[in-house]
């Protein structure tokens, strides 16, 4: 199937309420823009000089979104134009988005994202580590940055009950912190193998990927 008849077949599965994020890393200018001209405007990508490119070649109207581990260093580069960054995992990093925001007079949106995978190589906050952030007051004192929600991705695995409980145990913990921040809006959480049962347990934004675009070299 051509990307334009994945992206419909999706889209008109998918809740009213829940966002598609179609995760563009290492496509092409010309496959991106066959996604666009079908109507799509949210994009996701890794990298981000990749997603610089891009967004330099492509529509202005377009939302990019940094789904990826971020390095501090790279914060500055994005700031004029990125809509939302996910994986924010550290009170170091939401100080340098706040800080490059400023200088470019604009909130940045941003999620925090929580570690609820077994393995220990995907990044993310703890429960606990969550806690003290929101309750800093560092945190308080930053006005450039928005969190508008939480991102977490669940392990890699063909135990389908291991995923449901993960995204279940994120689920509680978007709940509780809404407590918090009761503007939170955005639960980020399933990707192409995983985003059924992501909303499920609650999702409001998918990210996909190789369902949308086909299989891909990197990640
Ligand atoms: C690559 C990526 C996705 C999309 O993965 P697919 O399996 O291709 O849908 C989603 N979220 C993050 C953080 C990614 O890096």
């Amino acid at each position: 199937m051509s990307i334009t008849d994945n992206l419909k077949k999706i889209k008109s599965a998918l809740p009213d309420d829940v966002t598609l994020v179609a995760v563009s890393k290492t496509k092409s200018i010309s496959e991106i823009r066959e996604a666009y001209d079908t109507g799509h405007t949210v994009f996701g990508e890794n990298k981000v000089q990749e997603m610089i490119q891009k967004w330099e070649n492509m529509p202005k109207d377009i939302q990019w979104h940094m789904i990826g581990h971020v390095q501090r260093n790279k914060v500055k580069y994005m700031a004029g134009f990125v809509s939302l960054i996910h994986g924010v995992d550290s009170i170091k990093l939401l100080g340098e988005i706040d800080k490059r925001a400023q200088q470019n007079n604009r909130v940045i949106n941003c999620l925090l994202q929580i570690h609820i995978a077994e393995e220990t190589t995907k990044f993310g906050l703890s429960a606990d580590e969550l806690d003290g952030l929101i309750h800093s007051d560092e945190f308080h004192n930053m006005k450039n940055i928005a969190i508008v929600g939480l991102m977490g991705m669940a392990t890699f695995t063909d135990d389908t009950n291991q995923i449901r409980r993960e995204f279940r145990f994120l689920k509680t913990l978007f709940d509780s912190t809404k407590k918090i921040i009761p503007d939170i809006s955005i639960l980020s959480m399933g990707m192409s193998g995983d985003y059924e049962i992501a909303i499920e347990e609650g999702s409001t934004m998918v990210r996909i990927g190789s369902s949308i675009f086909g299989a891909r070299n990197r990640n």
